[in-house]
C-alpha cells in the first residue's frame, strides 16, 4: 500500500474486498457498474482539471505555510466579531475531538443525549442573558438571525395587520451594515418594506409592524430603548433587538423592557474568529411564540420509563411536512460552535462571565480617559466595549496603527471607533495609546493609574441573577470540564462508534489532517472585515477552492458565501430571479419542484418570492414527464425555474435529465439544481453536463466538513456564465459579482475557516482520489443493496437495475406484523448503529447511504445487522407489542435490573450479534415520547429551586 496516498486512507474499501463485492453485485468490474448506473450520455468525456494530489504530510506543511500569509493583527474593528479566548480544554475536548464533531443532527434522540444536553445549556443560556422565554439552537450567523426575526414578526402580525397589508419594517441606523444588507435581500422577495432611521427621533406612521434596533449600537453606544419599545407596543409594533451577548452580562438585559425576539451572535463566546465563521447564532423570543421560531429548539420530555429525556421538540422535521408553508427553511445550522458557546459558559459560570465583562469593560473605559486625556474627543456618552474617537487624520491613524499591527474600523477620515475585548491586555491597551499619542505627537507618559468614571446609566445596569442553574456553577476546574464533556460524549453515537448511513447526508470520513489547521492561530484569528491583504492565506484557499468546485460543476463561478445547503439554495434562487429581472422579466416567478424534493426546497423558493409549483414522481421515482410539460405548459410565461435533485432524491440517475433540463430553458426557466448527492456525481458527471444553470453543494456532505451535531455547514453556489454577474456582495468587504445582489449572509466569505477542510479534501485526494470515491461510493451502495436483495425490498432503481450512492428501502410491508419504520431504526441502536434517513423522501421508508470511507467489514456488520432485524420482525406481530422491535432500544439499566419481563433473553437484547459484544454502545435512555415533550414544553435546565426541593 502506497502509505503516503490519502485516497487509501480516505477510502475503506482494500483491493482484495472487490472480488467478492463485485460477484455480490453481479458485475464484472466497477467500471460496468458505474456504466450500468449513470446513463453515458452524461457522462464526463475527459477528467476534471484539478491538481495532483498531496500528500498528508505534504498538505499540513502547505497549509501551514499558506497561514503565515495571514497577518494576525491586533484587531478593533468589533461590528459583531470580537477576539476571545477559546478555552483548551473546550478546544481540545470538543473542537479537536472526532466524538463531538462527527455527529449527527439528534433526530435519534436516544444515541444523542450528550449533544442534547449540551444544546439545553446553550438555550439556557441565552434565555438568562437576554431575559427571554424560548430560545432555539441554533441559527446561522446574527444577520440572518435578525432575518429571521424580521420575516418571523411579519407571519405573526394580527389580523387586522394582515388585512390592511401592514408590511413596514422599522431598521435602525444603529444595525450592523452587513445586517442591513441581508434584511435588504430578504424584504424585497417578501413585501416587506424596509425604513431607515434614527431611533430616538423616528415617530411611526401607518402601515408598521416590526422594528430591529442594536445593543448596543453598531459603534458602541448603549441606549436606553425603554421608549421607543413602549411606544411600539402601543401601536401592536413588534421590536426586534440584535444584542451583544457578553454586554447582556452588564447591561439590562432587552428582555425587561418588554421587546418580542432578541437575536445575535455567540461568537465571542469562545469561538475563533476564523475570517467570519462558524459562530453560532441565537434566537430568543416570547413562549407565545413557540411555534413560529425558526430553527431547532431541544425540549424536555420523558422516555418509557418515565425518567427525563431530551429530544428535539416541535417543528423538528418542519420543512419536510410543512413545505412551502414551513416558518423558514433553516436545516443545518451551527450545533458545534453552540456546544461550544454552551460550555465556555459552563466553563466560566457567572462569575467568570462577570469577570471577563467587567474586564472588558474596564480596559474600554481606560482607553477612552487616556485618550482622552491628551485631547481627544470620545463621542460614546455610555459604552459596554468600544468607544468612538474623533481623530484629525483617520488615514495617518490608520498607516500608524497597521505599523503597529492593529486595525481599528475607520468609520470616516476623522471617526473611528475601536472595540476592546477578552484577550485585551494592559500591553495591548498601551500599544493603542501609543498609535495615538504618535498621531499628536503627545508627551503624555502612558499610565494606567487613571479614574475611571461610570459610563453605564443607572437605569441600564443589569440587576437580574443569570446562570443561577446547578450547571453553570460546577465545572469550573478543567478535570470536571473534560469530565462532564466526556460524560456526554460517551451518550452520543458519532462516527468515531460506527457508520452513520444517512441518505442524503453523506456521514464520510472527515479527516484528521483536514480538521488540523482549523486549530493553527494564522487562521482562527482573522476579523472577516480585515483589509484584504492581511488576509492572504485565506485568499489563495479561497479561490483556490472556488476554482476547483467550478471544474467540478463544470460552472463558471462560484461563492463560498451561503453557510449552509438551504442558504446556498436561496442564494441560488435569488441570483436566478436578479438574472430575469435583469432582463425586464421581472414577472416570472414560478418554480417548479418535484413532490420528492427535500423540504428546504419549497421553504427557500417561498423565500425567494416564488410560487412553488408541484410536479409528480411516476412509480420508478422519476419525474413524471407528461406531468411536468403539463405544468411548463400552464406556466410557461412566467416560468422562473426548476429545482430538481440529481441524481433524484430517489436514489437513481433519471436518463431523461437533459430532455427536462431543456425543457425548462425552451420555455425561458433556469434550472437549479440541489448539489446534495454531489457525491454520486464528482469526476464522473456535473450540473453543468445535465443542463442545469445554478446548484449549491453542501461541503459538509460530499467535501468532508464534519456535521457537528446539525453544522456547520457550508453551501456555496456554482453557476453558469449568465448568473455570474448575480453572485452575492458584502457592503463591508467587496465581493460577489459585477451586478451583486446584497448579502446572504454577514460575512463576505460565509464561514471561511471550515472551507480550509474541503480545501484540504480536494487537494489531498486529486482528481484522481475523487472519483475514485464517487466510483466507490456507488459500489458500496450497490453491496449493500445485493445484500439485503430479497429481504428489504428496494423501491427504485435506474434502468439497469442499479442504484446511485444510496438507496430507499421499502418498510411499510412489516406495518403486517405490527412493525414501523422507527421501530427498526431504534433497535439498529441496539446493534450500534445509527439508523439511516428515516422517511425521507417517502414515508415508512429508510434511504441508506454508505459512503466510500466504510470498509468493507463494517458494510458486511451493517448487512448482518439489517438481515437479523428482518428475522425479528418476522417473529412479531400486530396482536403483541411487548415484542424486542417495540421495546427498543434496550438501555444498560434494562439488561442489568434484578427483573426482568420481556419475552425474550437479555442477551437478544442487548447483544444479538457476536459483533456486538465487542464493541458495545448503550443508548442512555429508553425511547423517547415526543408528544409528551410538546406538550409541556420546556426548554431551559431546570431552575435552581428544582433542585433545592429535590
Ligand atoms: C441536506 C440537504 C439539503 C439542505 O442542506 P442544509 O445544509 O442542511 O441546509 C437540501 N437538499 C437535500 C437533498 C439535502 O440532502
Amino acid at each position: 500500500m502506497m502509505t503516503d496516498l490519502f485516497a487509501s486512507r480516505h477510502i475503506g474499501i482494500r483491493k482484495e474486498d472487490l472480488p467478492k463485492m463485485l460477484k455480490t453485485i453481479g458485475v464484472e468490474s466497477i467500471d460496468q457498474l458505474i456504466y450500468e448506473t449513470i446513463p453515458s450520455e452524461i457522462r464526463l468525456k475527459k477528467p476534471l482539471d484539478l491538481s495532483r494530489e498531496m500528500s498528508e504530510h505534504k498538505f499540513l506543511s502547505h497549509v501551514n505555510s499558506l497561514s503565515l500569509k495571514n497577518k494576525v493583527y491586533k484587531t478593533y474593528i468589533g461590528l459583531g466579531y470580537n477576539e476571545c479566548i477559546t478555552p483548551s480544554v473546550i478546544k481540545r475536548n470538543i473542537l479537536e475531538n472526532p466524538g463531538w464533531y462527527t455527529a449527527y443532527t439528534p433526530y435519534q434522540a436516544e444515541i444523542a443525549q450528550g449533544r442534547l444536553e449540551a444544546l439545553l445549556n446553550f438555550q439556557t443560556m441565552i434565555c438568562d442573558l437576554t431575559g427571554m422565554e424560548l430560545s432555539n439552537a441554533s441559527l446561522l450567523d446574527e444577520s440572518t438571525a435578525a432575518a429571521e426575526a424580521m420575516t418571523m414578526l411579519f407571519d405573526v402580525r394580527n389580523r387586522e395587520q394582515k388585512k390592511n397589508e401592514v408590511v413596514k419594517f422599522f431598521v435602525s441606523n444603529e444595525v450592523l451594515p452587513q445586517t442591513l444588507s441581508l434584511l435588504q435581500t430578504r424584504s424585497k422577495p417578501l413585501g416587506i418594506e424596509l425604513v431607515t432611521g434614527d431611533h430616538e427621533a423616528f415617530e411611526f406612521g401607518e402601515g408598521f409592524y416590526g422594528a430591529l434596533l442594536q445593543y448596543p449600537g453598531k459603534y458602541g453606544q448603549v441606549y436606553d430603548y425603554k421608549s421607543f419599545v413602549q411606544k411600539a407596543r402601543d401601536k401592536e409594533i413588534k421590536v426586534a433587538v440584535a444584542a451583544d451577548i457578553l454586554s447582556l452580562v452588564l447591561l439590562t438585559p432587552p428582555g425587561e423592557i418588554g421587546v418580542d425576539v432578541v437575536v445575535g451572535t455567540t461568537q465571542r463566546f469562545g469561538i475563533p474568529l476564523g475570517y467570519g465563521g462558524p459562530h453560532a447564532a441565537f434566537f430568543a423570543t416570547k413562549e407565545a411564540f413557540k411555534r413560529n421560531i425558526p430553527g431547532r429548539i431541544i425540549g424536555l420530555t420523558r422516555d418509557t420509563d418515565g425518567n427525563q429525556a431530551l429530544r428535539m421538540a416541535l417543528q423538528t422535521r418542519e420543512q419536510h411536512i410543512k413545505r412551502d408553508k414551513a416558518t423558514s427553511n433553516i436545516c443545518t445550522a451551527q450545533v458545534l460552535l453552540a456546544v461550544m458557546a454552551g460550555a465556555y459558559a459552563v466553563y466560566h459560570g457567572p462569575q467568570g462571565l462577570r469577570y471577563i465583562a467587567d474586564k472588558v469593560h474596564h480596559n474600554a473605559k481606560i482607553l477612552s480617559q487616556l485618550l482622552e486625556k491628551q485631547g481627544f474627543e470620545q463621542l460614546n456618552t455610555a459604552f459596554f466595549d468600544t468607544i468612538k474617537v474623533r481623530v484629525p487624520d483617520g488615514k495617518s491613524l490608520k498607516s500608524k496603527a497597521e505599523k503597529n499591527g492593529i486595525n481599528f474600523n475607520y468609520i470616516d477620515n476623522n471617526t473611528v471607533s475601536i472595540s476592546i475585548n477578552e484577550a485585551t491586555s494592559q500591553d495591548d491597551i498601551k500599544l493603542i495609546y501609543t498609535c495615538f499619542s504618535e498621531l499628536t505627537g503627545s508627551k503624555d507618559i502612558y499610565s494606567i493609574d487613571v479614574k475611571t468614571k461610570d459610563v453605564i446609566p443607572h437605569s441600564l445596569i443589569r440587576n437580574t441573577l443569570f446562570l443561577d442553574n446547578e450547571i453553570f456553577n460546577s465545572y469550573h476546574s478543567e478535570t470536571e470540564l473534560m469530565r462532564y464533556l466526556k460524560k456526554l460524549e460517551r451518550k452520543d453515537l458519532a462516527l468515531n462508534q460506527s457508520m452513520i448511513s444517512l441518505g442524503s447526508c453523506t456521514m464520510k470520513l472527515n479527516a484528521a489532517s483536514q480538521m488540523l489547521p482549523l486549530s493553527m492561530p494564522a487562521w482562527g484569528n482573522i476579523h472577516p472585515f480585515v483589509p484584504v491583504e492581511q488576509a492572504e492565506g485565506y485568499h489563495t484557499i479561497l479561490e483556490e477552492l472556488e476554482r476547483d468546485l467550478t471544474e467540478i460543476t463544470g460552472f463558471a463561478g462560484t461563492s463560498l458565501q451561503p453557510n449552509s445547503g438551504a442558504q446556498g439554495e436561496y442564494a441560488g434562487l435569488m441570483t436566478i430571479r436578479a438574472y430575469h429581472e435583469s432582463r425586464g422579466e421581472a414577472y416570472r416567478n414560478i418554480c417548479i419542484i418535484p413532490a420528492s424534493a427535500h423540504g428546504t426546497n419549497p421553504a427557500s423558493a417561498v423565500m425567494a418570492g416564488m410560487k412553488v409549483v408541484v410536479t409528480k414522481t411516476d412509480e420508478r421515482g422519476n419525474i413524471d414527464m407528461l406531468d411536468l410539460q403539463e405544468k411548463v405548459e400552464i406556466h410557461s410565461e412566467n416560468l422562473a425555474a426548476l429545482m430538481i435533485t440529481y441524481p433524484s432524491t430517489h436514489g437513481v440517475f433519471e436518463s431523461s435529465i437533459k430532455k427536462i433540463t431543456q425543457l425548462i430553458h425552451d420555455n425561458g426557466g433556469q434550472v437549479y439544481m440541489d448539489g446534495a448527492n454531489m457525491n454520486a456525481q464528482v469526476g464522473l458527471t456535473n450540473p453543468a453536463t445535465i443542463g442545469a444553470d445554478v446548484c449549491h453543494l453542501n461541503l459538509h456532505k460530499t467535501f468532508a466538513i464534519p456535521h457537528g451535531g446539525g453544522g456547520p455547514g457550508v453551501g456555496p453556489i456554482c453557476v453558469a456564465e449568465q448568473l455570474v454577474p448575480f453572485l452575492p456582495g458584502n457592503p463591508v468587504i467587496k465581493t460577489g459579482g459585477k451586478k451583486a445582489i446584497t448579502a446572504i449572509s454577514g460575512a463576505p466569505w460565509g464561514s471561511s475557516l471550515v472551507c480550509l477542510i474541503s480545501y484540504g479534501y480536494i487537494k489531498m485526494l486529486g482528481e484522481a482520489g475523487l472519483t475514485e470515491s464517487t466510483k466507490i461510493a456507488i459500489l458500496n451502495a450497490n453491496y449493500i443493496k445485493n445484500r439485503l436483495s430479497g429481504k428489504f425490498d428496494v423501491l427504485y432503481t435506474g434502468e439497469k437495475g442499479r442504484a446511485a450512492h444510496e438507496m430507499i428501502i421499502d418498510c411499510r410491508p412489516f406495518k403486517q406484523n405490527g412493525i414501523e419504520v422507527t421501530d427498526i431504526a431504534k433497535r439498529l441502536m441496539d446493534y450500534g448503529f445509527h439508523a439511516p434517513t428515516v422517511s425521507f423522501p417517502v414515508a415508512g421508508t429508510l434511504m441508506i447511504e454508505p459512503t466510500e470511507s466504510e470498509n468493507l467489514d463494517e458494510l458486511d456488520r451493517f448487512c448482518d445487522a439489517m438481515l437479523s432485524i428482518r428475522k425479528e420482525i418476522d417473529h412479531s406481530s400486530s396482536e403483541d407489542t411487548n415484542n424486542i422491535l417495540k421495546n427498543a432500544p434496550h438501555t444498560l439499566h434494562m439488561v442489568t435490573n434484578d427483573s426482568w419481563d420481556f419475552p425474550y433473553s437479555r442477551q437478544e437484547a442487548a447483544f444479538p450479534l457476536p459483533f456486538v459484544n465487542e464493541n458495545k454502545f448503550w443508548p442512555s435512555v429508553r425511547r423517547v415520547d415526543d408528544a409528551y415533550g410538546d406538550r409541556n414544553l420546556i426548554c431551559t435546565c431546570a431552575p435552581i429551586e428544582a433542585y433545592a426541593e429535590a
